[in-house]
């Protein structure tokens, strides 16, 4: 594994956000022992969120009894990692992918030669570039922070021009509170920078950590394999295009791809196997999604529109909604 950070899960480029369980087979019914990804122990998490609520542009609030965790990705990612070398993997940091030559990859600490590769280099990634795959079409630029205070124990997720054609969010932790917003920078002329200052600004909070990175907004790539190698997580697309999570279906994606990777190597498996698996999972959870995310952005640009789409669709709407199931039943 080679990892062009020199800290794994540092800077902190998320809200931090993992649904429960329970949570994640509502959204994934086909997902088998999900347990094993999600139930974590209490060292890895920074605090429990027993719902969501959903602000509107006039200040509406409606509210699911959707479960999460915050995460402390600077511990978790790291704890992936040493999972990974406890299992004889061997980690390369501060090293990078440069080049993929008939499927040998050259890096910056040498020429791997690999019979297969996995690109987990997230939504700009130049794996997918050099082995021919397309990258996610659509990735909206999202800034996140660390607010000081006290947060209570809902996720909020504020619509409108606060942050158009995204959200902005407040995760709560056990202290403090991740801040932050995403926007549609194809419909919205302002910086995310100062979206984000506007933000946090009315929180009337110190926030520290600030950082900017991208989430694919356009659903999963045509294709994630193509000759030795596949791609996951936000490389792949995997992300809910309806509330922007990416974690746990880059986890999903993740022990997939590990899975057929070595059934490949140990008994010949295609690695089309894995596009199969990964399709069979999370296809129509990722598609429904990306319709929802699609009829969202048909009121974003108006906010009395927004507001009036998200009072028709009502609590159990807006809770569908997240739950990446269809809107209308
Ligand atoms: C501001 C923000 C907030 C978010 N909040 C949430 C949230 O609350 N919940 C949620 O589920 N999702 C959230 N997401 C999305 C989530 O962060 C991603 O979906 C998730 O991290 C995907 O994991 P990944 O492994 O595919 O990619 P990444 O986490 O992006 O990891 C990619 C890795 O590849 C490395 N890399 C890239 N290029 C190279 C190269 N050429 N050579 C070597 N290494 C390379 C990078 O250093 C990085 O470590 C958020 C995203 C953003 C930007």
């Amino acid at each position: 594994m080679i990892d062009r950070r020199r800290e794994i899960g540092y800077p902190v480029q998320c809200g931090e956000l993992l649904p429960a369980t329970k949570e994640m087979y509502s959204i994934f019914p086909r997902g088998t022992n999900l347990e094993e990804l999600f139930d974590l122990d209490d060292s890895l998490t920074a605090g429990r969120c027993s719902s969501v609520e959903f602000v509107s542009p006039g200040g509406r609030v409606y509210s699911s009894d959707f479960v999460s965790h915050a995460l402390d990705r600077r511990v978790f990612d790291k704890h992936l990692v040493s999972l990974a070398v406890e299992h004889g993997a061997r980690v390369e940091k501060g090293a990078s992918l440069t080049s993929i030559r008939d499927g040998v990859a050259n890096t910056t600490i040498g020429e791997v030669r690999a019979k297969v590769i996995v690109g987990a280099d997230g939504p700009n990634s130049l794996v997918a570039r050099q082995a021919g795959l397309q990258r996610p079409s659509a990735r909206y630029p999202a800034i996140t922070g660390r607010a000081e205070g006290q947060f209570g124990d809902a996720v909020k997720m504020f619509f409108g021009t606060v942050a158009p054609g995204g959200y902005a969010w407040i995760i709560p932790k056990t202290r403090g509170a991740n801040v932050g917003l995403g926007l549609n920078s194809r419909t919205c002329r302002e910086q995310p920078s100062i979206a984000f200052k506007r933000f946090v600004d009315n929180l009337d909070c110190r926030v520290t950590d600030v950082a900017l990175g991208f989430v694919p907004m356009s659903g999963p790539v045509a294709s994630t394999v193509n000759g030795n190698v596949m791609l996951v997580g936000d490389a792949a697309g995997h992300t809910m295009a309806s509330n922007g999570g990416g974690i746990p279906t880059a986890m999903i994606a993740g022990r997939l791809a590990g899975r057929i990777a070595r059934e490949h190597v140990a008994n010949g498996t295609p690695l089309s196997t894995y596009e199969q698996e990964w399709r069979r999972v999370m296809h129509n959870p990722l598609s429904r999604s990306l319709r929802t995310k699609r009829f969202a952005d048909l009121f974003f640009s108006n906010d009395f529109m927004l507001g009036l789409a998200m009072a028709i669709l009502g609590d159990r709407g807006l809770d569908r909604a997240i739950r990446c199931k269809r809107l209308f039943l």
